[in-house]
C-alpha cells in the first residue's frame, strides 16, 4: 500500500505541560516525514498545571496542532475517546504524553499498516522496571480476562497503536459508556499484530496509576468483558449446597442411629460465618455489575469538551 494520505496522532494528557513541550516538536518533525498532511489531537484531561494556557498558545501557532480541552478529569479511557471521535485522519496513532511511548516507532507501525496490517499494537517486551506485585496483578488480570470466552486481551499491550481508519470507525460505533480501551480494541477485532519495544522511563512526572486505581481499573474491564465472576458464584453456590445437603444428612442419621447428642457449638459458628462471608461477597460480585448497569442506562456522555483550539485535518478534505 501507498503511505498514508494523512496521520492523526491522540495524545491524552494530565498536567503533562513538561513532557509536551519534549513531546510535540518530535512528534511534528516524526509525523512531517510520514504523511503530506498529519494532526496532533492533544486532548487535555482536565490538568490543573500550565497545559492549558501552553497548549491553547501551541495550537494557535502550529496548524497542525489541535487542543481538546475536556470541562474536568473524565479518565484517560475518555480522553482517548474524545481524540478518537475528532480524528480525521486515514491511519490514528495512540500515544502517552510522557514519552514512555516513542515517537520513532511510528514509522515501524506504519510499515506494517502499508503491509495490510489494520492495527499494529506495541507490546512491552519486558516489565522487569515493575515490582513484583505490579507483575503478578498483572498476570493475574490477563488471566482472569483471557479464561472468559471474551475479547483475546494481548498479554501487556498498552494504549500505544496504530489503526486504520475502519478500526477507528468500529470503536467509535460502540455504545458503551465504560470505555475499557484495551478490551474495546480487542473486541473489534481486525487484523492486529504487535510489534516489541522497551518502555523508556517517564520524562517527568509520575504515574497516575497508582495501585488503587489500577485494581479498580482492572475490576472494570473484567465486569466489562466477562460474566464469569457470576458463574463462579452459581457454581460455587451449588457445590455448597450440594456439600451442605450431605453434612446435613450425615448429622441427623447420626442423631437417629447412634443418638449422637449433636454438639459442636464450633462447627455450627464456623458454618454461619462462612455462609455469611459467601452470601455477602456473592451480592458484592453482583452488585459491581448492577453498578456497571447503571452506569451505562444513565447514558450520560462519556466525556464534555470545553473547548477545542485548531481545525487540523477538519481543514483537509477526507480521503475517499
Ligand atoms: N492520563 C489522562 N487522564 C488520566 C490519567 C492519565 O489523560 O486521568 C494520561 C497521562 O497524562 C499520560 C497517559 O494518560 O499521557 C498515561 O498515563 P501514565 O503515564 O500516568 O500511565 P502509565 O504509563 O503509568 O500507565
Ligand atoms: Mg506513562
Amino acid at each position: 500500500m501507498p503511505p498514508p494520505s494523512s496521520i492523526s496522532c491522540v495524545v491524552p494528557c494530565l498536567n503533562e505541560e513538561a513532557n509536551l513541550k519534549v513531546l510535540l516538536p518530535g512528534l511534528i518533525a516524526a509525523l512531517k516525514a510520514l504523511a503530506p498532511a498529519f494532526e496532533i489531537i492533544v486532548v487535555d484531561d482536565g490538568s490543573s498545571d500550565g497545559t492549558s494556557h501552553t497548549l491553547a498558545g501551541w495550537a494557535q501557532e502550529h496548524p497542525q496542532v489541535v487542543y481538546l480541552q475536556l470541562s474536568r478529569n473524565f479518565g484517560k479511557e475518555a480522553a482517548l475517546s474524545a481524540g478518537l471521535e475528532a480524528a480525521r485522519g486515514q491511519v490514528v496513532v495512540c500515544m502517552d504524553a510522557d514519552l514512555q511511548h516513542p515517537p520513532a516507532l511510528i514509522s515501524t507501525m506504519l510499515e506494517r499498516w502499508q503491509e495490510g496490517v489494520e492495527m499494529v499494537y506495541a507490546v512491552r517486551a519486558t516489565r522487569d522496571d515493575e515490582s513484583v506485585f505490579k507483575r503478578l496483578g498483572t498476570k493475574l488480570f490477563y488471566k482472569m480476562m483471557r479464561t472468559s470466552g471474551g475479547p483475546q486481551v494481548p498479554e501487556n499491550a498498552g494504549d500505544f497503536r496504530l489503526m486504520d481508519r475502519a478500526v477507528v470507525d468500529a470503536l467509535l460505533m460502540l455504545p458503551e459508556r465504560n470505555r475499557f480501551m484495551k478490551g474495546l480494541f480487542a473486541w473489534v477485532g481486525f487484523r492486529a499484530e504487535p510489534i516489541y519495544y522497551s518502555p523508556p522511563e517517564r520524562l517527568h512526572g509520575t504515574t497516575r496509576f497508582k495501585p488503587i486505581k489500577l485494581f479498580r481499573f482492572a475490576i472494570d474491564g473484567i465486569t466489562a468483558f466477562t460474566t464469569w465472576p457470576l458463574r463462579l458464584l452459581s457454581v460455587s453456590g451449588a457445590s455448597l449446597s450440594v456439600v451442605s445437603f450431605a453434612y446435613g444428612l450425615y448429622v441427623v442419621i447420626n442423631h437417629w442411629l447412634y443418638g449422637d447428642p449433636v454438639q459442636g457449638w464450633t462447627t455450627l459458628i464456623t458454618v454461619v460465618l462462612f455462609f455469611a462471608g459467601v452470601n455477602l461477597l456473592s451480592i458484592g460480585v453482583l452488585g459491581e455489575y448492577v453498578a456497571r448497569i447503571f452506569g451505562e442506562v444513565k447514558n450520560r456522555p462519556v466525556y464534555l469538551l470545553r473547548q477545542r483550539v485548531g481545525a487540523g485535518l477538519d481543514d483537509v478534505p477526507m480521503p475517499s
